[in-house]
C-alpha cells in the first residue's frame, strides 16, 4: 500500500461480471501493481447478484452457490454496495467521473430478441426473459400472467440452455419444484400448470445447437416427463456434414446424447418434452378468442454459410401446430445506458479488451471499461465472466499504473488507455451524493437482511429462500436493519 489517497472504481451493475471485476480488483490492484483500490458497486435492485438471482432456474441450485465467492468480495473492507441506485436516473456518468478514476459498465443484456413474425404480440406469446423473471421473482416481471392453466401444448423457440430452462420448468412435477426457490406466485401457477408437451423448436439441427450437455442430458432425468426425439428428423438434420460442429467436442456429445434421446422407448409419463429440428415459426395464428392458437412452421435445410459453417435455410415445406403458449428463447440484447457510447448492431458497448471506446475516434475514452454481455454480447456460462472480468482489470490496472510499472504499460499508444483524473474522488462525498438523489438507498446490510429474511421464510418449507418479489417489501424489510 501507498501513501497516495486510493484510486476509487465504480462498478455498475452487481452480477457475475461485476462482482468478477470487483474480486480481480481488489485481489489484483493490491497485488502486483501496488495500487491501493475502493470499489463501489450500484445496482439499479434493491438485491444483488443479477442472473444468479433472477435467471439460474430455480431447480439449479448448485449454480447459484456461486454467490458465495461474490459474497466474500462484498465483505472486503474497501467495498461498498449501493443497491436501488439507477445509473441514468439517480446518478450519471458525469458524476461518476466526478467521483471515480474509473468506471466499469457491468449491466448484461437484460433485453429480449424479437422474432419479427407475424402474431409475436398475441395474448399467449412470450420473451423467455419474461417468463424466467417471473418465475425467479425478478421485481420487474412479478405481476406478468402467464396463461399455463389453458394451454396443453407449448412450443419454445431457440436450442440454447434459456430454451432447455424454459421446458424444464414448465413440466416440472411438483415434488421437484416444491424445494426450490422459484417465487410463490409462479409456483402456485406452475404446479397446477396444464401444459403436457413442450416443443422445443431448433433452426439449425442438433450438431448447431447452443446447448450445453449437462443441460441436455438433465432432460433424460426428468421424474414426470419422456424426452422425444425423431429419429427420422433427427438423420435428416445430421445428413449435411458440418466440419465445424464436428470438431467441437460439446456438439458431438449433443448429438450423441440426442441419437440416445431418439433410440428410447417413453417412458409412459404424462408429459413431455418434444425436441424438433431444422423448423423456424413462420408465423403465431390466433384462435377464435384472439389468443394464440397454433403456430406455423417452415422447413429449413442447412446450407453454408459465407463466414463458415451452416445457416438456416427455408424451403416450401410447411407445418402447423397447435399451440396456445409460445416462448422465444432466441438470446437476450443489452440496452443502451445514458451517456454511454453504444453498438446498435451488436447491442454491446463498444470496446477493446474492456477499454470502452470513442466512437468518432476508436480511441479509448480515459476512465471507462465494460465486463460481461454487455462487452462481448450474450455467451457463455457464469465461469466465463471471470475470465472476461480480468482482462478489463489488467487492461484498467495498466492504464492506472505509471509509465513502465508492469502491466501493458509498454503497449503501443493506441491499445493503452489514458488515465482518467476525478475531480472529487471522496467516498463520503459520493455516498451524501447518491443518498440525496435516492433516499431509499440499500447498503449491503439491507441486502443481507433481506436475505435473512428470505432465507427465514423459506426455512420451515425446507426452502433455500422464499424471494421478496416487490421493491417496496425488499425495501422495508432493508429498511429495518441497514444503518
Ligand atoms: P444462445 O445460447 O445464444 O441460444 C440462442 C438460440 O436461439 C440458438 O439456438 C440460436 O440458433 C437460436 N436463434 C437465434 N435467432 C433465432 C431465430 N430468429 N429463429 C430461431 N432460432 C433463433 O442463447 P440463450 O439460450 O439465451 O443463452 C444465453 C447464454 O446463457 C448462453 O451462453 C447460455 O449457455 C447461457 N445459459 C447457461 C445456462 C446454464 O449453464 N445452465 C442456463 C441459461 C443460459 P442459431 O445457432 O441458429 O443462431
Amino acid at each position: 500500500m501507498t501513501d497516495e489517497p486510493p484510486i476509487r472504481i465504480a462498478v455498475v451493475g452487481s452480477g457475475p461480471a461485476g462482482f468478477y471485476a470487483a474480486g480481480h480488483l481488489l485481489k489484483d490492484g493490491a497485488g502486483g501493481h501496488s495500487i491501493d483500490l475502493e470499489v463501489d458497486m450500484l445496482e439499479r435492485l434493491p438485491t444483488p447478484w443479477g442472473l444468479v438471482r433472477s435467471g439460474v432456474a430455480p431447480d439449479h441450485p448448485k449454480i447459484k452457490s456461486v454467490t458465495r465467492v461474490y459474497e466474500k468480495t462484498a465483505a472486503h473492507p474497501r467495498f461498498r454496495y449501493f443497491g436501488n441506485v439507477t445509473f441514468g436516473e439517480h446518478v450519471s456518468r458525469e458524476d461518476l467521473l466526478a467521483h471515480y478514476h474509473a468506471i466499469v459498465y457491468a449491466t448484461g443484456s437484460p433485453a429480449d430478441r424479437p422474432l419479427g413474425i407475424p402474431g409475436e404480440d398475441l395474448p399467449g406469446s412470450h420473451a423467455a426473459t419474461e417468463f424466467v423473471g417471473w418465475y425467479n421473482g425478478h421485481p420487474d416481471h412479478t405481476h406478468l400472467e402467464f396463461d399455463l392453466l389453458s394451454a396443453e401444448r407449448a412450443v419454445v423457440v431457440g436450442n440454447g440452455n434459456v430454451a432447455l430452462d424454459v421446458a424444464r420448468m414448465l413440466v416440472l412435477a411438483p415434488d421437484e419444484l416444491a424445494p426450490t426457490d422459484t417465487a410463490d406466485h409462479a409456483l402456485a401457477v406452475l404446479a397446477r400448470g396444464r401444459v403436457s408437451e413442450v416443443v422445443v423448436l431448433g433452426r439449425r439441427g442438433p450438431a448447431q445447437a447452443a446447448f450445453t450437455n449437462p443441460e441436455l442430458l438433465e432432460l433424460g432425468e426428468l421424474a414426470g416427463a419422456d424426452v422425444i426425439v425423431d429419429q427420422a428428423e433427427l438423420d435428416r438434420a445430421l445428413a449435411v456434414a458440418d466440419p465445424h460442429a464436428e470438431q467441437d467436442i460439446t456438439s458431438r456429445r449433443n448429438v450423441e446424447i440426442l441419437r440416445d434421446y431418439a433410440a428410447r422407448a417413453p417412458k409412459g409419463h404424462h408429459k413431455r418434452i418434444v425436441l424438433r429440428f431444422l423448423l423456424s415459426p413462420a408465423a403465431f395464428l390466433p384462435d377464435e378468442h384472439g389468443r394464440l392458437g397454433a403456430v406455423e412452421l417452415i422447413r429449413n435445410e442447412l446450407v453454408p454459410a459465407p463466414g463458415g459453417g451452416l445457416r438456416a435455410q427455408a424451403t416450401d415445406e410447411r407445418e402447423t401446430i397447435a399451440a396456445g403458449l409460445a416462448f422465444r428463447a432466441i438470446g437476450y440484447r443489452g440496452i443502451p445506458l445514458p451517456g454511454v457510447p453504444f453498438d446498435e448492431r451488436s447491442a454491446t458497448i463498444p470496446n477493446r479488451a474492456g477499454r470502452v471506446l470513442d466512437p468518432a475516434s476508436g480511441a479509448p475514452l480515459p476512465g471507462e471499461y465494460v465486463v460481461g454481455w454487455i462487452k462481448r454480447g450474450p455467451s457463455g456460462v457464469i465461469g466465463t465472466n471471470k475470465k472476461d472480468a480480468q482482462e478489463t482489470v489488467d487492461a484498467m490496472l495498466a492504464d492506472l499504473a505509471p509509465s513502465g510499472d508492469g502491466g501493458d504499460g509498454g503497449a503501443p499508444a493506441p491499445e493503452r488507455g489514458s488515465a482518467h483524473v476525478p475531480s472529487t474522488p471522496d467516498a463520503a462525498a459520493v455516498e451524501a451524493l447518491l443518498r440525496s438523489r435516492q433516499p431509499e438507498l440499500v447498503t449491503y446490510s439491507g441486502w443481507q437482511a433481506i436475505d435473512r429474511h428470505e432465507r427465514a421464510l423459506g426455512e420451515p418449507a425446507g426452502r433455500p429462500r422464499v424471494k421478496l418479489t416487490r421493491i417496496e417489501e425488499l425495501l422495508e424489510v432493508a429498511a429495518a436493519e441497514q444503518p
